[in-house]
């Protein structure tokens, strides 16, 4: 079955394949063709010409689409979970987290997606002289390039707006996790959508980031901030529309009226959740001092006790990490913390009795600036702790960062005051990173160096578009009747102004 995914990829037939490996056991599952330069051309000519079609097909008729993909999704759901798992090696709970993410996602792109995408009359130049309507246009063919941690929910999660607004997408996978896409993209066409509209190109980021941005007309990126700056420039030189979600160093702020029996679960999920490699996920929590004694012993307890392992089974609460690189990062990190004096309170080794990427959750103390800990992105099971000795000190540590992507605050009661005051895209109250995503008629994004742009929300389908004002001009011309004088048309204007002002 896995294998037949692969057909799916925009190829030439004597393509060189790559190896797609479960990180659970580095078994083989399937080998993948490569999309060379040719086949990526072609990606784009095939979904370019597919859109015209796809342009003037009703927004409501693309909507029962994305709807009736969202049914056969959850109909597939074991199916598209156990593809989700073996690619990243994530545990089931957390595949389960993105599947319904992205079925809701789906429902709620389809409902929103009519409305946003309405054309509207707005007041015009001169009241009942000018008529004027406001209209978005499609973009026309959007690149999507995305990472490998959550492979349903980023790379089909921004293909669903792209194409409700009615735009054809090529969309490259981390070429670690093409299969999951690869599903996905057969259900949506078993869902109606047109087979030529999505086109899957798989291969190295590096060397087919150039020719996406050279071809499309508008760039979705999701992945490390060091990857978004490059296209970025790639994206200016072409004067393409760039929008991008990239890494977070996300706080966890416990205030001093913190209910201690939600926050520690819901500190341990937002840290651990996916083996930590969720961008939006905790890695340093501010612990205001009064409830230090109380949170640490029993949130290092709750993070020592996770169940670890491979497979497909729901007991885990932890998975494996994606594969070589994240597991040397992990590793990283935690020897240089502990070798410049940090403390390992739990965790800190990795688990190759479970597989060759397991690594343990890790919670760290005493970390210090001179540590990879303190302020680089981890992207892993490890989340340093911070004694503050007040509320406002807890919010001033959070925003000393040049990230901005989420913040979670635990409160009863100054749960607004502190996010009001947090510079990031989202702040969950009394929850980690979960309700503010999937929260899809709020725009979801970062500030600072975690991205431009937004997903979700209305904003998260107009910007696939251009807007569009068509005005058109009745009875007397803007620059005034060709029979008055300047001087006259002058007066006339003055007074209609201050009229104008009165009543608008
Ligand atoms: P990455 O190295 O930037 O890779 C992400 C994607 O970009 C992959 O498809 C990769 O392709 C491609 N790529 C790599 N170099 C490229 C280049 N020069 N030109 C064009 N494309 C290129 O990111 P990662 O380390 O795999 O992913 C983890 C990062 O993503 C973390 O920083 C995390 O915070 C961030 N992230 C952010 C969000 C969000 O919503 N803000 C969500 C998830 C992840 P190949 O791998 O196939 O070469």
């Amino acid at each position: 079955m896995i294998q037949d995914i692969a057909s799916t990829v925009t190829a030439d037939p004597d393509a060189p394949r790559s190896a797609i490996r479960t990180p659970f056991d580095d078994s083989l599952l399937a080998e993948v063709p490569l999309t060379g330069p040719d086949a990526l051309e072609r990606a784009f000519s095939t979904a370019r010409a597919a859109q015209g079609q796809w342009q003037q097909t009703p927004p409501r008729a693309r909507a029962r689409i994305l709807e009736r993909f969202a049914g056969i999704l959850l109909g597939h759901r074991d199916e598209m979970l156990d593809v989700i798992q073996l690619e990243t090696g994530k545990n089931r709970a957390s595949a389960m987290e993105e599947f319904g993410d992205t079925v809701l996602w789906a429902h709620d792109a389809a409902r929103m997606g009519p409305a946003a995408l309405h054309e509207q009359r707005r007041p015009g130049a001169f009241p009942a002289l000018t008529r004027t309507m406001e209209r978005h246009v499609p973009k026309g063919v959007v690149g999507i390039i995305s990472p490998w941690n959550y492979p349903l929910a980023l790379p089909i999660g921004d293909a669903l707006p792209a194409l409700m607004a009615g735009n054809a997408v090529v969309c490259k996978p981390d070429s670690q996790t093409p299969l999951t896409a690869g599903l996905a993209v057969d259900l949506l066409r078993r869902a109606g959508l047109p087979a030529d509209l999505m086109q899957l190109v798989v291969g190295p980021g590096a060397e087919l980031g150039p020719a996406i941005v050279g071809h499309c007309d508008f760039l979705m990126f999701t992945g490390s901030t060091a990857t978004g700056r490059v296209l970025a420039r790639q994206c200016a030189d072409r004067l393409v529309g760039f929008s991008a979600e990239l890494g977070g160093k996300n706080p966890l702020l416990v205030l001093s009226d913190a209910d201690l029996s939600r926050a520690v679960p819901g500190a341990v999920n937002a840290c651990f959740s996916n083996s930590g490699q969720l961008c939006i996920s905790v890695e340093r929590i501010y612990i205001h001092q009064d409830l230090w004694d109380a949170f640490v012993p029993a949130f290092v307890e709750r993070a020592g006790a996770m169940r670890l392992a491979a497979g497909t089974g729901w007991d885990a609460d932890m998975g494996s990490l994606a594969g070589t690189d994240q597991l040397r990062k992990v590793a990283d990190v935690v020897d240089d913390a502990r070798t410049k004096g940090a403390a390992v309170l739990t965790g800190g080794a990795p688990r190759p009795d479970l597989g060759p990427y397991f690594y343990e959750p890790t919670v760290l103390t005493g970390v210090t600036p001179q540590m990879d800990a303190y302020a680089e992105e981890t992207f892993g099971p490890v989340v340093s702790l911070y004694r503050v000795a007040s509320d406002q000190q807890a919010v001033d540590r959070a925003n000393d960062t040049r990230y901005g992507l989420n913040a979670s605050v635990w409160s009863r009661r100054r749960g607004t005051w502190a996010a009001r005051r947090i510079h990031a895209g989202t702040v969950n109250i009394n929850e980690g990173y979960a309700a503010a995503w999937a929260s899809h008629a709020a725009p979801m994004g970062g500030v600072r160096e975690s991205g431009l742009g937004r997903r979700h929300g209305r904003d998260g389908i107009l910007k696939y578009t251009d807007a569009q004002t068509i005005a058109s001009q009745h009875l007397v011309p803007v620059s005034g009747p060709a029979s008055m004088s300047h001087e006259r048309w002058g007066a006339l204007l003055t007074t209609g102004v201050r009229l104008l002002r009165r009543i608008r």
